[in-house]
């Protein structure tokens, strides 16, 4: 059997939104609204039909024996090179072996199915076992054309074998004519393109059902005998009529990818047709068609094989891995339909060295560096003696192919003045999974994605133009794997050990299940007591939870100590400390209910309260914060209440226990801080046993403890910088809650103590909140009290709004001016600061010294322009300098290179 082994795609990352063409040019051609529905494929600026045929064939090849491969055809009709074997370049980037064939096929739009049929033929011959068939394009058209809306770009690849078949192909039919819809010149860039009608029906409407209908005859088929229908039409109505014309159910045809790619040219019958295979279960029957002077037709019928393929990304993969462009310009630069000045480093020689090319040839086109035959260093570039300084051996190198092995950003910068056609250009070192290292361009990312400890993947692009000579330098460079630049954000708890005291149900239960998910190994506690805390107490409640957190692929073990006593506590951490060997985060939940007025909270209902809520929390946070001590990391959360912060009728003892924890809290943060244990409080608002019938009914079903966790999940996480914070929480709604202190207000004089009198005529002042502060620690607090308003900053006390105001880091600015560094500067730095809060303001720097004033500046060497917020987060150094001058929230006018010496001359942050 021969037929299809393995397919692969790559759609580029980068979609044009086509409101975005009608938007810029609606004015001038506002037929184009007609066909700007979705997004259309758009190559990056680094990247072409050889670099997408290289990405789909490396996806094609996933999990194949390289090696086997006998021929390589290569279709497109959007090839870089005229004579220079582009089938060629795709070789060598993916280091296949010499002794096999390499062909283009070309200058028709059906030169892939050609190239498919040729590569059949060759393999039922018996002379070829494996051939991969790539076919590529990145079409150019004029702007504010139909066509630019209709194109789109993109690759696919077909390996043809006869060796674990997932398609059969059961047979072919071609039809080929001169029939000229469009032409390109061979010295021109654009299609000339004929009238729409007569393509739609002398062409599509013709050829196709003619080529197909040849098939049916040739292999005694009909219509009936197909599953799924395969044939490019960008003209969205004729493709659906065609199919109806040939007597095809609508749900046969495959979709032509208008909305989400736009038309690949060459590469897309190929496309259409593995959007199908993704889909095909065994049997299922597909017919594919490519048009283009003429047609060609296949059939194919799906084997058992389909299911053992492996992961391949493909077309559904490479449309999931997308960026929305909206930005015209943007996409007239990347396609040079535009003239910008690049500026003079832009006009530094490009010639290739063809001589140095092909000596280089694996290193620069197939990523080859060398591994130590010795001691097994991989290095990059391959020389001839090994890096590893305990080896240093000559001439042990082997070729070590690097392109397939996984690396992480180990460092990273983004260089606004280097030469990119979409600055800042990102650079930087990748570090490789296994070893070896290399500097690498980074690629389809963005600055702000970028992390140290990125997993990226090594991607074959173009490198630089010589646009005189028209050459092509590619090599390879890095890109972030899909996802793991959003990944950075992501809240995990890989190798942490936590603890959840109560976790047998409710909230408990749910944090457990949450942590789990996110890879912590997790200690689930529960006494399995009833409501009140009576009762001997199950372990069933703690083993179903471990068993879930099991059932998910998670980490856990139960505990079923009892937290009111020091035993218990302490066996509930030691039980962390046995089975992960560290305790990294604590939440003390556990809790029960015993309300009671006041007057009749008997000692036994008051204790039995205090003991699991206060002093469990005490029992098990002493030994766990010993613990975090050792590993200088520890997040803590305990619970309280609305009832203890606010008050609730019948709850005294909670009321007093809840709010006490508080004061634990308070304390330990400050215990905590040189230990980076942070503390902090939920007041959780959810549906449990303990709310059951306190909850008025219709909250109590809304009130999902799901809804509080991802507060709790932030407070555990590394993340989380806060500590001795509240948080109310529940049904997806959070605030903070504060204690606050008002301005004192001081009465009488050191020999005289003031009077009630006194007291009770400045109420309203000694009452008021206004201008009332959180206070770090009792010091500031007492502080506070007792230092004149005027010294308040000093005394350590946190603002109500941590933002501060423009005026007061201007203020500040002085103090945070580093003279050793100006000693040579001379400049004058204007701020216009926009929005509540803003005015301007600038400063003089000269020999060494330093001053602010407000106002205009007659010479400025540089203005710079940003809204009191960003400011304000920027001078916090929560908004780092250079992504706010590449969003545009940090505009600079003047000497933009003077700007840079903020950050050297002034302490940020
Ligand atoms: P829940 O009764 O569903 O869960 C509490 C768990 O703690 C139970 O599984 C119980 O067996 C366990 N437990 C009780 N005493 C224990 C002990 N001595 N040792 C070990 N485990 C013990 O209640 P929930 O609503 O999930 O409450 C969780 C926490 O949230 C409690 O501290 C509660 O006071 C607090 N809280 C809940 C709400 C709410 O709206 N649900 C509101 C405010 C505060």
């Amino acid at each position: 059997m021969i037929g299809i082994t393995s397919y692969g795609a790559y759609i580029p990352r980068l979609r044009l939104d086509r409101m975005a063409i009608f938007q810029a040019m609606g004015w001038f051609a506002p037929a184009i609204m007609m066909v700007a529905q979705g997004e259309r494929s758009m190559c990056n600026w680094d990247e072409d039909s050889i670099t997408m045929a290289v990405a789909a064939s490396r996806d094609c090849l996933n999990g194949m024996d390289k090696g086997s491969l006998d021929a390589l055809y290569l279709a497109s009709t959007t090839l870089p090179f005229a004579d220079r074997q582009n089938a060629g370049i795709v070789s060598a980037a993916l280091n296949l072996r010499e002794d096999f064939i390499t062909a283009d096929y070309t200058a028709s739009q059906k030169a892939a199915t050609t190239a498919l049929i040729t590569a059949f033929e060759s393999v039922l011959s018996g002379e070829r076992k494996n051939i991969l068939v790539t076919a590529s394009d990145r079409r150019e058209t004029k702007t504010a054309y139909f066509y630019e809306m209709w194109f789109g770009d993109g690759a696919g690849s077909l390996m043809v074998g006869d060796t674990d078949v997932i398609a059969e192909y059961k047979g072919s039919y071609s039809l080929s004519a001169d029939f000229v819809d469009h032409y390109r010149g061979a010295d021109k860039k654009y299609d000339y393109v004929w009238e729409e009608r007569w393509t739609r029906d002398a062409g599509y409407g013709t050829f196709i059902p003619q080529a197909i209908n040849g098939l049916f005859d040739k292999l005694g088929i009909t219509m009936d005998d197909v599953d799924k229908l395969v044939y490019p039409c960008f003209f969205k109505g004729d493709h659906r009529k065609i199919a109806g014309e040939l007597g095809a159910d609508p749900e046969k045809l495959v979709d032509n990818m208008h909305e989400v790619c736009g038309e690949t040219g060459v590469a897309h019958s190929f496309l259409m047709f593995i959007s199908a295979l993704e889909k095909a279960k065994p049997g299922d029957r597909i017919l594919m068609c490519g048009f283009g002077q003429g047609a060609n037709a296949l059939y194919f019928e799906i084997t058992e094989n389909i299911a053992k393929l492996s992961e391949h990304q493909g077309v559904a993969g490479s449309l999931a891995n997308k960026k929305s462009v909206d930005n015209y310009l943007k996409w007239l630069k990347f396609r040079d339909l535009i003239k910008t000045e690049m500026g003079i480093r832009a006009e530094a020689p490009t010639q290739t060295a063809t001589t140095v090319l092909w000596r280089k040839n694996k290193m620069i086109m197939g990523l080859v560096g060398g591994q130590c035959r010795e001691c097994g260093t991989p290095q990059f570039p391959k020389s001839d003696i090994c890096v590893n300084p305990n080896c240093g051996a000559f001439y042990s190198q082997d070729d070590y192919e690097f392109s397939d092995v996984p690396a992480k950003v180990k460092t990273f910068t983004a260089d606004l003045l280097a030469v990119s056609v979409d600055p800042p250009a990102i650079y930087g070192m990748v570090q490789f999974e296994g070893g070896g290292r290399m500097m690498a361009d980074f690629a389809d990312c963005e600055l702000d994605d970028i992390y140290v400890g990125l997993p990226v993947s090594m991607e074959f692009k173009c490198k630089s133009f010589d646009k005189e000579r028209g050459f092509v330098n590619y090599f390879w460079k890095a890109v972030p794997v899909p996802g793991a630049a959003e990944a950075k954000d992501a809240v995990r708890f890989d190798d942490r050990v936590a603890i959840v005291t109560g976790a047998g149900a409710g909230l408990g239960r749910a944090y457990a299940l949450e942590l789990a998910k996110r890879g912590a190994r997790v200690v689930v506690n529960d006494l399995g007591g009833a409501r009140d805390g009576s009762g001997d107490g199950s372990a069933a409640a703690a083993d179903q939870v471990v068993d879930e957190i099991k059932q998910l692929g998670g980490e856990a073990v139960a505990n079923y100590d009892n937290v009111a006593t020091p035993e218990g506590g302490q066996r509930i951490v030691q039980s962390a400390l046995d089975a992960f060997g560290r305790v990294d985060i604590l939440i003390n939940n556990a809790g029960i209910l015993r309300d009671k007025s006041f007057l009749k909270m008997e000692p036994d209902n008051w204790k039995t309260v205090m003991d699991v809520h206060l002093n469990g929390a005490y029992h098990v946070t002493r030994p766990a914060m010993a613990a975090m001590k050792e590993n200088g990391y520890g997040r803590i959360v305990m619970t309280t209440s609305a009832a203890g912060l606010y008050g609730n009728f019948g709850q005294t003892n909670y009321s007093a226990a809840k709010m006490a924890l508080v004061g634990l809290m308070n304390t330990l943060k400050l215990e905590g801080k040189k230990n980076n244990i942070k503390v902090n409080t939920v007041a959780p608002i959810a549906a449990s046993r303990l709310t059951e019938d306190v909850m008025p009914p219709d909250l109590f079903e809304k009130s999902k403890p799901e809804f509080v966790v991802p507060m709790v999940m932030h407070l555990c996480s590394e993340g989380c910088q806060e500590s001795g914070s509240i948080f109310n929480s529940g049904m997806g709604y959070f605030n903070r809650v504060a204690v606050f202190t008002g301005p004192a207000t001081q009465l009488g004089d050191p020999e005289n103590p003031p009077t009630p009198e006194q007291v009770h005529a400045n109420w309203k002042k000694i009452n008021s909140l206004e201008g009332a502060k959180q206070m770090e620690d009792a010091n500031a607090a007492i502080f506070a009290l007792i230092m004149p308003p005027a010294e308040d900053s000093a005394s350590g006390e946190t603002s109500a709004d941590s933002g501060g105001s423009v005026q007061a880091v201007f203020d500040g600015m002085l103090d945070g001016f580093k003279a050793e560094a100006a000693a040579e500067v001379d400049v004058v730095f204007q701020f216009s600061i926009s929005g509540q809060g803003g005015g301007d303001w600038y400063c003089i720097i000269k020999n060494g010294t330093c001053s602010i004033d407000q106002g205009l500046h007659d010479k400025p060497a540089c203005t710079i322009k940003m809204t009191a917020a960003d400011f304000l987060a920027m001078m916090s150094g929560k908004l780092p300098a250079m992504p706010a001058f590449t969003s545009g929230k940090l505009q600079i006018a003047g000497d933009v290179m003077k700007s840079q010496l903020l950050e050297k001359l002034f302490k940020i942050g």
